[in-house]
């Protein structure tokens, strides 16, 4: 089976499976977990943010950021199809109390007018918008990447309404692989940027967020608060370092086969949006619905999965160039076929 279902079925390499192993770990709630320790400095590093939280998921990430920045009734500005808006079971506002202001925007790149048009500061009616959420790369508008300028505009609209702005960059180092811009570009503007591990980093599971000494301070209360806090996370830990080490490079070449991929689909007639990273979203072939080319899809050894009514195919370390064309072939033949 070719798994192009998500970036998330990546498994543990011997070389990750070993650096666990070996994980030098104590207990994290006493701060004594010196390999979680390690990787908070270099994710604080990685982005150029005072401090970093090492967390179990990217959900939680998003949970912490609402609660540190965030009061009950506030507004939580985000695109429509929005991670912590759309999949997360409803936490934001079961746990925080937060309303969701969402927009419709192109590839889930909302504009500063957009932006500036639902800000609420001042009017005692409606619900004081002290969050905006971005979302780099966009997941389910298309692995899309903010333009620099776009982004860097919309956080100084948010800024200037007196918001806070959070990145939920679970594959902002896919962005980073697509458009060359470093990571501290994209955390410089913002007050929470944080990355996954369980991701195209290839690790088991974890994410870290960074930002002020003072918002980490605030994230690691809601940490508890929301029973995240661990004892030997070293050993996550441990595979996180590893994937940065190792595994960061190389998400380029996920970028190159989801590119490849994308050209051969359009080349046996399907209608391709080209990729912007890691993903590529096709429509099902004429006489098909997207539910039932997955199945077939899957049925001739091709994993792919249905998302906002659009095929996704996720490239990552588990799928070669090689792969590609395989699967290239077995979709040659089912599209020929119909
Ligand atoms: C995967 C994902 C999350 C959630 O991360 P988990 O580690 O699965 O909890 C949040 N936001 C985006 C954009 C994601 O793709």
């Amino acid at each position: 089976m070719i798994d192009l279902f998500s970036d998330t079925h990546t498994v543990p390499d011997d070389g990750m499976r070993r650096a666990m192993a070996d994980a030098e770990v104590g207990d994290e709630q006493l701060g004594e977990d010196p390999t979680t320790l390690r990787l908070e400095e270099r994710v604080a590093a990685l982005f150029g943010k005072e401090a970093a939280l090492f967390l179990p998921t990217g959900s939680m990430c998003n949970k912490v950021a609402i609660g540190a920045l965030t009061r009950p009734g506030d507004a939580v500005v985000c695109d429509h199809l929005a991670h912590t808006y759309r999949f997360e079971g409803g936490g934001p506002a079961a746990l925080f109390g937060v309303v969701f202001e969402p927009i419709v925007a192109l590839k889930g790149h909302f504009t500063p007018e957009q932006l500036g048009a639902v800000m609420n500061r001042g009017n005692v009616y409606q619900p004081r918008t002290s969050l905006v959420y971005l979302e780099q790369t966009h997941n389910f508008a298309g692995g899309t990447v903010w333009p620099i300028e776009q982004y860097e505009a919309v956080c100084t609209t948010a800024r200037d309404h007196g918001a806070a702005v959070c990145t939920d960059g679970a594959r902002v180092l896919n962005a980073v692989a697509a458009s060359g811009i470093g990571p501290q570009r994209w955390a410089e503007p913002v007050d929470a940027i944080w990355i996954d591990f369980s991701k195209g980093l290839g690790g088991p599971g974890g994410a870290a967020i960074a930002g002020s000494a003072e918002f980490i301070a605030a994230a690691t209360r809601f940490k508890y608060l929301l029973g995240g806090a661990m004892r030997q996370s070293g050993f996550l830990a441990a595979a996180a370092l590893y994937g940065l080490d190792h595994n960061m490079e190389r998400l380029a070449d996920d970028q190159t086969n989801a590119a490849r991929l994308a050209s051969g689909l359009a080349e046996l007639g399907l209608v391709v949006s080209p990729p912007e990273s890691n993903m590529a979203f096709c429509e099902p072939p004429p006489g098909s619905t997207a539910v039932e080319f997955v199945a077939e899809l899957a049925a001739v050894g091709v994993r792919t999965s249905v998302v906002a009514g659009r095929i996704r195919m996720v490239t990552h370390l588990g799928v070669t160039a090689a792969d590609i064309e395989t699967a290239l072939g077995l979709i040659a033949g089912l599209v020929k076929a119909a």
